[in-house]
């Protein structure tokens, strides 16, 4: 057995993520009175959230009429009839009061001549249940709105005296022989020492695992480490399969254009010159949801109308906007298309393509942030002592297809709710779980052994032939014959974990060891991924399957559940909630509006 010393620590709650999730929850956890810690791999405001560009939604009808049932039906719809009713009327419902709590938290939202919440159109948000024109819902500070939410709440969190565990990396969680979580043991990668702690409840904030894949626009350190430690306890991961192309990455880096510059009058382009998407989505054209525009740009490339010298993306075109608006609205952008593509824009088309940017799948968890493990019995059982929020977790508001702007609404809305329920549900006056050696052992071998790791594959080499089978067989379109290859191929690519080289055996600062730990974690998602793929005969949202082209409500409206067992993956599904969170009668939205229909753009 491995010797390692540890530090242990006592908390009422521990968040893990210090993302717009981590943060919401853990200031919302101390403001609750609860003695709380947040660990983070990266300093809080370096996480991935801090690259969100476009904004955040809520109906606050600043711009124009809205109201919270057109933000549910648009996300309803969005979802293409596979999110949870109940969470996604919690989402569009207390979206506002988040938003409103942003701004008294201090988030410097960019302003109308009046002085409201300025906000801007996004794809896939209409008025009138999908009837009338866009909407502006989409509330933003510039083109920088998710740093300065991060940077705000981090500000908060520490007034409410919040304790941080910078730059410590969490390994596994700690559960109780009778399924409940208890703590989670971390590696301060600093200074190598081993750190356990104790808490009644474990919030899992790590964010998404966009770099399963070769081409994201997530950071390198969104690899799924909630996700990898709740396979690992045994637990299931949902939806894996819906994973998002962004229409606009920059073509060759993938850095991320936010749909903001098509909310602000951007269009796309093909070899021929044309709006092609006035062709694909005659109402809404560039503002369709991301599947569809996604669609739409690969099948103009694989019907030869792609740009460039190999005909292999699209053009975005913004220099037909004012000068003035460009400086004012997409700053950021700008500077992006001239770093990362030598474009001018006002001069220039920015070179496009879909490119891995959201995980609509994740830990599944009720509209609290609660974690379930579904029994036959019950689909909604729940893990005590072990929430998570954000990229990490489905609720599920998202469904088969995020809209742009819905996840830091969702980020906010369920973080803030975690902690509404922690605060009912964790008991102050009790005693902090005491350690479980054993688990702890378990997880302190298992870093033992990717330490000592020498095998003949190395780490980076192994995620590399992940990353492109990944690319290859689970991206915008998929076929029954590339899904089963790549089946084959992940598992094959799997097995091969045993197999690992590490060099640097230290425990200070050893990033070789890390990246290791993440390939642990990025695994099982993307094993569950491309097996729930597979699994999957229908199109429906970002899963669009050639050989299934149509939508299956009779056999496919439910989730996905997978479990992953080293290079096994065993599915097995989960209906969706289907019954709101109030009838039409207590002024909810009408069953009729949100009943399932074809959804064109
Ligand atoms: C470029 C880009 C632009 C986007 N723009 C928008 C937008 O305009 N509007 C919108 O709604 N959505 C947008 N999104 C999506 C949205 O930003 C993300 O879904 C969201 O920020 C994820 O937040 P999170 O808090 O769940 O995780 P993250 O912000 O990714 O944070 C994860 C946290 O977990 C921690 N962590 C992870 N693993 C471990 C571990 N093992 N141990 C300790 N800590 C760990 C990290 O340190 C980090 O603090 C964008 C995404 C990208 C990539």
């Amino acid at each position: 057995m491995a010797a390692y010393e540890y530090e242990t620590h006592d908390y009422d709650v521990v968040v893990v993520g210090a993302g717009g999730a981590g943060l919401r929850a853990t200031l919302g956890m101390a403001e609750q009175g609860l003695r709380t810690a947040c660990v983070t791999k990266v300093f809080p405001t370096r996480s991935h959230t801090v690259a969100a560009q476009g904004g955040i939604a809520a109906s606050l009808s600043n711009m124009g009429p809205d109201h919270w049932q057109w933000h549910m039906y648009d996300t309803v719809k969005g979802s293409d009839w596979l999110g949870d009713t109940d969470a996604m009327e919690y989402l569009a419902r207390e979206a506002p009061k988040a938003v409103y709590e942003l701004e008294h938290y201090g988030v410097p939202f960019s302003r109308t001549e009046e002085g409201k919440i300025y906000q801007r159109p996004f794809g896939g948000h209409t008025t009138e249940f999908g009837e009338g024109p866009p909407v502006q819902r989409t509330c933003a500070a510039a083109d920088r709105t998710g740093h300065a939410i991060l940077h705000t709440l981090y500000g908060q969190s520490l007034k409410q005296k919040a304790e941080f565990y910078i730059e410590y990396f969490a390994i596994d969680l700690i559960m109780s022989d009778d399924g409940a979580c208890t703590g989670v043991v971390c590696w301060k990668l600093d200074d190598g020492t081993m750190h356990v702690f104790n808490a009644k409840m474990v919030v899992l904030a790590t964010g998404g695992y966009g770099r399963a894949y070769f081409s994201a626009t997530s950071a390198h350190t969104c690899t799924g480490d909630g996700g990898g430690m709740v396979a690992r306890a045994g637990l299931p991961l949902q939806d894996m399969e819906f994973v998002q192309f962004h229409p606009t990455g920059i073509y060759g880096s993938g850095c991320l254009i936010t749909e903001g510059a098509r909310g602000e009058g951007g269009y796309l382009t093909n070899s021929e010159g044309e709006r092609f998407m006035e062709r694909y989505a005659p109402n809404y054209k560039d503002l369709a949801p991301r599947d569809y525009v996604s669609r739409s740009m690969t099948m103009e490339i694989r019907e030869g109308r792609g740009v460039g010298p190999h005909g292999d993306h699209i053009h975005l075109n913004l220099s037909h906007l004012p000068k003035e608006a460009l400086q004012l609205r997409l700053p950021g952008i700008s500077e992006s298309a001239r770093i990362f593509a030598g474009v001018d824009v006002t001069k220039e088309p920015i070179p496009v393509l879909p490119t891995v940017h959201y995980n609509m799948g994740g830990i599944p968890t009720n509209y609290w942030g609660e974690v379930l493990n579904p029994t036959e019995k019950d689909p909604n059982a729940i893990v005590p002592g072990l929430m998570a929020v954000g990229e990490a977790g489905c609720a599920s508001v998202h469904g088969a297809n995020r809209l742009g702007s819905n996840s830091l609404i969702d980020l906010v809305v369920f973080g803030r709710a975690a902690a509404i329920r922690a605060g009912d549900v964790v008991d102050r006056e009790a005693a902090v779980p005491s350690t479980n050696t054993a688990q702890v052992d378990k997880a302190l071998d298992r870093f033992d052994g990717l330490r000592h790791a020498d095998g003949a594959v190395p780490t980076a080499d192994l995620r590399l032939e992940m990353q492109r089978t990944m690319q290859d067989d689970a991206a915008v379109f998929r076929t029954s014959k590339t899904l089963a290859e790549g089946v084959e191929k992940m598992t094959a690519i799997a097995a091969k974990m045993g197999d690992l080289k590490v060099t640097d055996r230290s425990l200070v600062w050893n990033s070789d060891l890390m990246e290791t730990l993440e390939l642990t974690n990025l695994m099982p998602n993307a094993l569950a991924t491309i097996a729930g793929a597979e699994a999957r005969k229908e199109s429906r949202g970002a899963h669009a399957h050639e050989d299934f082209p149509d939508r299956d409500d009779t056999k496919w409206r439910v989730h996905t559940i997978a479990r992953v067992d080293g290079a096994k993956t065993a599915l097995s599904y989960r209906p969706i909630i289907e019954a709101p969170l109030t009838t039409e009668e207590q002024g909810g939205i009408s069953l009729k509006k949100i009943a399932p229909k074809e959804r064109t753009f």
